[in-house]
């Protein structure tokens, strides 16, 4: 008999949560597996604030990478949101991806990285890799003793600054990940999690100042969010929605005294967030009743 072959038993397509102590090189393999800058790299610590999102498409296969935090600021204030987005990833994983940086020899990093692999042991697949090994002499010693401390957890040297043997790494993850069609059309390659944490400012600012007399009406959601190349600030624009008219003439306010308060508060949070200058349009907007609805609630990114 003719036996037909189902597409979704050929792809691949899979979620990879990218985790690790800070400047270990995460959104440079991202980037690199990528071939494109979507995270921000730098020598500092810590500036990849959250999760985000690049996709790797391959013929028929499809790989979803969360960059995720490092460790995190402490009285941050969104710093409670932000590990929920650490854990939301390796929750939501198929496989971790845990990185090292072959060149840092301090025992507490082995400490770390043995309790992260003891939390996640058995719950879903892991792969290692050894990072930054154009900076090393001999990365098999380091490569190794990372790999023993993981129960003799597979493992790959890379540099993803050079790109040494980064591709034997990407289709290592391919193999791992199960089988099933795409998620997201070729041509993306990265969702924006900023304008979720943008809106979310936005939205607690508006609860802040208004605490009683608008509880649970309010939804904020970033329309434009973009870098001006002959300007220093990104442009926002967000809309702040509420349920009511009522609603609407309290979150303006006399004279449009709330609304400027609002704006100046969720901007000097939101540059504190993205740690730039940024010019921010607020709006107000009736939508009636959009707690109830649930095309309401999945255009403003609350359900999916
Ligand atoms: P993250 O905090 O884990 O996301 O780390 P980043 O990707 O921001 O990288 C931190 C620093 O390490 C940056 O200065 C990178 O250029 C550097 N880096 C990343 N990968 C490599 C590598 O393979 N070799 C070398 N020499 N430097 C690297
Ligand atoms: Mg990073």
């Amino acid at each position: 008999m003719h036996e037909k072959k189902n597409i979704s038993q050929q792809s691949r397509c899979g979620y990879v949560a990218v985790v690790g102590l800070p400047n270990v090189g995460k959104s440079t393999l991202v980037n690199r597996f990528l071939c494109q800058k979507i995270s921000i790299v730098s020598p500092k610590p810590q500036t990849t604030r959250t999760s985000i999102l690049g996709i790797f498409s391959q013929g028929n296969d499809q790989v979803i990478f969360f960059d995720t935090p490092g460790i995190l600021e402490p009285h941050y204030r969104l710093q409670e949101v932000m590990e929920k987005s650490l854990d939301a990833a390796v929750s939501n994983a198929d496989v971790i991806l845990v990185i090292v940086d072959a060149s840092d020899n301090r025992p507490e990093s082995k400490k770390l990285f043995t309790s992260f692999i003891n939390s996640f042991r058995n719950t879903v697949e892991m792969v290692l890799a050894v990072n930054k090994i154009d900076l090393v002499h001999d990365f098999n010693e380091s490569g190794q003793l990372y790999s023993d401390l993981a129960n003799g957890l597979k493992w790959f040297p890379v540099s993803a600054l050079c790109g040494d043997n980064v591709e034997a790494l990407l289709e290592y993850l391919i193999s791992l990940l199960p089988y099933g069609p795409k998620l997201y059309p070729d041509d993306i390659i990265a969702e924006e999690p900023e304008r979720f944490f943008v809106a979310e400012l936005i939205r607690e600012c508006v609860f802040n100042l208004l605490r009683k007399e608008i509880p649970y009406s309010v939804a904020v959601k970033v329309e434009e969010f973009r870098e001006q190349p002959k300007r220093s600030k990104d442009f926002i624009r967000a809309i702040i929605y509420v349920e009511r008219e009522s609603q609407k003439s309290i979150v303006i306010g006399k004279g449009g005294k709330m609304l400027k308060a609002i704006g100046e508060k969720s901007r000097a949070e939101v540059e504190k967030f993205l740690d730039r200058p940024v010019y921010l349009e607020l709006f107000v907007k009736v939508k009636k009743d959009w707690r109830k609805k649930d095309g309401a609630l999945r255009e403003l990114g609350l359900i999916r």
